[in-house]
């Protein structure tokens, strides 16, 4: 795995609107996910969110990995967090 710093600047979203991935419309939402779906760091990008936010205990929105937050939910239930309940 890459360091924070290194993934994120290889990250398919560099340079482009950030609205595309903290929108509730679902044009932009599945633009978002089409986009993170081919990208190279996606897995650094999701497992680290799922991380943060299981160590926080709460989910922040936004697309992550190619996952809303509703998502993210359920993928941090799974993996058994009682971060989120
Ligand atoms: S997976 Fe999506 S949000 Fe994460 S770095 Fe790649 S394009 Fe950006």
């Amino acid at each position: 795995m890459s360091t924070p710093a290194a993934w994120r600047e290889r990250g398919a979203c560099v340079g482009k609107p950030a609205a595309w991935w903290f929108s509730s419309g679902k044009v932009d939402t599945e633009h978002a996910r089409s986009i993170c779906f081919s990208c190279r760091v996606r897995s650094d990008c999701l497992w680290s969110q799922l991380s943060w936010e299981e160590e926080l205990r709460q989910t922040f929105p936004g697309m992550f990995g190619g996952r809303t937050e509703k998502e993210r939910k359920v993928l941090l239930r799974l993996r058994g967090s009682e971060a989120l309940a």
